[in-house]
């Protein structure tokens, strides 16, 4: 019988799964939470994940259950294990996906090492840990924020009043504010039988909170930062039990250490580079380690790849509105679409291309990227 895995949430993670599941010819089964999601064209149910009854009809028969997001209740996911439906990651390491105060406090467990941080309550709280931190700091909602949505610069504590009234956020996480040279992210996949593969550490450019631009591998990273970006994300990969595609995002700071800022346990923004710039795809090897298969080589095809997010796009048209125009100049650079709406800022694409001159890369993945959002 065909392998078959279910992917809760039709957001573009779980499109991009759907030419990997193509080619090794394995079932895939989208639970969309609307109509025309990105990945609509595998979606066999459109319901509300919040509700066990619905995910678990459409999880039955399933070889393993895994995510577009990180947002399904536990309780939903207990169920699930409950039904027999291998969960990868299961709800005992997407709990710390999901939590950023849980995962501060795992990752302090297994002696990681983070921006120094604190749960708080209160105004006051807030005030005494800015005051002992320099002046300002960096204030998170622990649950339900993405793209820098959930994350607040805060040079007094009154600035969070918002947050602090609002009690289905409870306690906020609040971390140093990180001097950083620039942000890294260390992707890993695992099976669930334990063999773990690694890509390149890479360099994320975010902007206003949101990733705009991926370098792999993160110029100036061989040796000790390499192999340390790589030992933190195994370290987190077997300490949380995650199975399925672990990206960790990572700060290096001025003074050469790096810090981990946040994890993510699915294919993620900094990995789409792999579609075309690895042996194998974030999105293949996701579908292998959650099936428990053997992980595929994660070596680089060219000796630099640049992702370039497209932000934004063509208000009221489709990307593909704008490729004749793209496409013309750029023959080497890949073209992605999500098929979803422009919105300002919102990501709907995104182009890559691999190459020797990492220069002429990023200018041309740049240019193509700004053809299709303008
Ligand atoms: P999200 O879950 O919304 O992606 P993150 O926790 O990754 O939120 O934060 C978004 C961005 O905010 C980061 O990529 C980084 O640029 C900045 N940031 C987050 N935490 C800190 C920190 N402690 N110090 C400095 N900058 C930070």
């Amino acid at each position: 019988m065909t392998l078959t895995v279910g992917v809760i949430g039709g957001g573009q993670l779980a499109r991009m799964m759907i030419p990997a599941a193509t080619h090794l010819g394995i079932g895939l089964r989208v639970f969309a939470e609307t109509e025309g999601s990105p990945a609509g064209l595998a979606a066999t149910a459109v319901g509300d994940y919040r509700d066990a009854d619905q995910v678990l009809r459409w999880a039955e028969g399933l070889d393993a259950v895994t995510f577009d997001h990180e947002h399904v209740p536990q309780a939903v996911l207990q169920r699930l294990v409950e039904l027999g439906v291998p969960v990868r990651p299961g709800p005992h390491a997407l709990l710390y996906a999901q939590d950023k105060l849980l995962m501060r406090e795992r990752l302090g467990q297994l002696g990681l090492p983070m921006p120094e941080w604190a749960a708080v309550s209160t105004e006051a709280e807030l005030d005494e840990f800015i005051e002992a931190h320099g002046g300002a700091a960096v204030v998170k909602t622990p649950r339900g924020g993405y793209d820098g949505k959930g994350v607040k610069v805060v040079r007094r504590g009154h600035e969070a009043i918002a947050w602090f009234e609002d009690a289905a956020v409870g306690a906020l996480l609040v971390e140093e504010l990180v001097e950083f040279r620039r942000e890294l992210a260390q992707s890993v996949a695992r099976r669930p039988s334990g063999a773990i593969a690694a890509w390149p550490v890479v360099e994320s450019v975010q902007q206003n909170g949101v990733c705009a631009e991926v370098i792999a591998p993160a110029p100036r990273s061989m040796g000790k930062l390499s192999d340390v970006a790589e030992q933190i994300a195994v370290t987190v990969a077997e300490g949380l039990d995650v199975t399925g595609v672990l990206a960790v995002e990572l700060f290096e700071t001025t003074d050469e250490r790096l810090l981990v800022n946040e994890l993510a346990m699915r294919p993620h923004n900094s990995g789409h580079w792999s579609i075309e710039g690895s042996t194998t795809s974030q999105f293949e090897q996701h579908l292998r380690a959650v099936l428990d298969l053997p992980l595929g080589g994660t070596g680089c095809r060219d000796p630099w790849s640049v992702m370039v997010n497209v932000l934004g796009g063509p208000m009221g048209e489709s990307l593909d509105s704008r490729y004749s125009r793209a496409m013309g100049g750029h023959p080497l650079v890949k073209f992605h679409s999500y098929g979803k709406e422009s919105r300002p800022g919102r990501k709907v694409g995104h182009v890559s291309m691999g190459g020797d001159d990492l220069d002429d890369v990023v200018y041309q993945a740049r240019a193509a990227a700004e053809m299709l959002a303008s």
